[in-house]
């Protein structure tokens, strides 16, 4: 799969957490008022994350995108 960077913009993300839901070892909630990005091992990579995502992240990642009530997420090929 190719790598993908995930971004939350913290001034909208109001952690209604849908996507922690959706795909908890991704999104995790921190102490910041925002949801914050989780690396493989569960160390916070604050709110932009650049990894290769499996197919089933991938389409977790779309879900949790589409399910946010803030569009506070968002996905774009990475170079
Ligand atoms: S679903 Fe959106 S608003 Fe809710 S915690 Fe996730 S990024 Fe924030």
């Amino acid at each position: 799969m190719p790598k993908v960077t995930v971004q939350i913009e913290p001034s909208v993300c109001i952690l209604a957490a849908n996507c922690v839901g959706i795909e908890p070892k991704l999104f995790q909630i921190g102490q910041e008022p925002y949801v914050e990005l989780a690396d493989a091992t569960g160390i916070s990579q604050g709110t932009e994350y650049t990894f290769e995502p499996s197919e089933t992240e991938l389409e977790m990642i779309e879900e949790a995108v589409d399910s946010c009530p803030t569009r506070a997420i968002s996905i774009q090929s990475a170079t």
